[in-house]
């Protein structure tokens, strides 16, 4: 990027910053209107009224409790995280295979919250990549697959990245491999999750009980697949579904959009985020990864198969694929065992079921330093977020102040 770019840059950020972040007149408003919506509803349908509204990314997650937003909004509205962490639902399986491949001396290239995911069995004694590192396995952390292929072209060994990631990302490997940019030694594995089929199965687990009343959609994933991707979900539901910036007046706005159409009995996709989602997305990117991924039936970590939930590389591009190279075989239905340590609450925290405080290890045992389950790994882990952000610093304020957060 030259100067001028910089420059227009900075300037965009400053701006962001200004309307979204540092805004306390525009907080205030959006407070009092929140807060002005609850008590007509309350008006209505009565005290005891609960208004679960669930975020699907980690980093909405982060926004929400590293600026406190639960302590904003009046106490019938539960904010609560689902499904938003790719790394917390990848089988522990994969990795353990990864971990096969790494002892016999295969070069392999993750993600740093990956590096540190324990499995639920140990291959040769290990249970990380990082603990196989240690034992002298070649794993590299790198920020992405454009890392991963030239360092991989440096040394020309059998080479394997470990593909983790939701629709966002699917993108990037597509166009690496459309403009044939991955050289022979290095094969990807694609784990990618896709967050429409995951966020129907998590709304449908709520209807049995508390059914979710509005949905926070996912920013980064809606810029690939636009908002018309959620649309049909909030017909099935009949819930607000609004797509949200990150910076927390973004999410606040959306909590606001959402209740809005509470109080008018309507519902439908918006969206929030306007500055970055369409309503059709990345139309480029879709075509894309329509070319090159199959949509398969894919399994989440301590929950199990999900239809139609992840992709796979298509048999024309299986000469980039490190399942056909290594052959790793694919996890089948009749394969899958719970793999979450017992104790982690993970899958149900992953499904907005329980909150970190109600697993027993929650910074007793699993820490940041000392984590067990995944979600305490990722930094998109709900555990990991509320350890470092809320945690039980911001447990016992909510308790001082009567703000129930679990
Ligand atoms: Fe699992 Fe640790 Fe979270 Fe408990 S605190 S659910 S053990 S990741």
């Amino acid at each position: 990027m030259n100067r001028e770019g910089l420059d227009y840059f900075y300037k965009v950020i400053e701006g962001v910053e200004k309307v979204f972040r540092s805004n306390t007149d525009l907080a205030n408003i959006i407070v009092q209107n929140i807060e002005r919506i609850v008590n007509r509803l309350v008006e209505n349908l009565g005290q005891d009224l609960k208004i679960k509204i669930m975020n699907f990314c980690g980093t909405h997650e982060w926004t929400v409790t590293h600026f406190g937003l639960r302590s904003l909004v009046p106490q019938n509205i539960e904010l609560i995280a689902g499904p938003g962490c790719p790394v917390c639902v990848t089988p522990s399986y994969y990795i353990e295979e990864v971990l096969r491949l790494a002892l016999d001396g295969v070069v392999v290239y993750t993600y740093g919250d990956t590096y540190r995911l324990r499995t639920i069995k140990p291959v040769k004694g290990v249970r990380s990549l990082s603990e196989a590192r240690s034992l002298g396995a070649d794993v590299k952390v790198v920020t992405g697959l454009v890392e991963a292929i030239a360092d991989s072209k440096k040394h020309g060994k059998d080479s394997i990245f470990i593909g983790i990631g939701f629709e966002t990302i699917a993108s990037g490997y597509a166009k690496a491999i459309l403009s044939n940019a991955i050289p022979n030694n290095l094969k990807l594995m694609s784990l990618v999750k896709l967050t429409p089929p995951a966020m129907r199965y998590t709304l449908d687990i709520h209807r049995q009980e508390l059914p979710v009343k509005g949905v926070i959609a996912p920013g980064h994933v809606s810029t690939i697949v636009g908002a018309k991707a959620w649309q049909q979900i909030s017909e099935e539901f009949k819930i607000p579904i609004v797509i949200s910036g990150f910076e927390p007046i973004d999410v606040m706005i959306s909590i606001l959009k959402i209740l809005k159409q509470l109080s008018e009995g309507i519902y439908g996709t918006v969206i929030e985020y306007k500055r970055a989602v369409t309503w059709n997305g990345d139309e480029v990117a879709q075509k894309m990864i329509n070319e090159i991924f199959d949509v398969v039936d894919d399994a989440w970590r301590g929950i199990g198969f999900i239809p139609k939930s992840g992709l796979r590389l298509k048999q024309k591009f299986k000469s980039f694929d490190a399942f056909e190279e290594f052959k790793i075989k694919e996890l089948e239905k009749s394969d899958w065992i719970y793999d979450l340590s017992p104790g982690c609450r993970c899958a149900d925290i992953i499904l907005g079921k329980a909150l970190p405080t109600n697993c027993p290890l929650f910074m007793k045992v699993c820490t940041p330093s000392t984590p067990v389950g995944p979600c305490m790994v990722s930094i998109e882990g709900t555990c990991s977020i509320w350890a470092k952000h809320g945690g039980k610093i911001a447990i016992e304020i909510a308790k001082d102040l009567s703000i129930n957060i679990g």
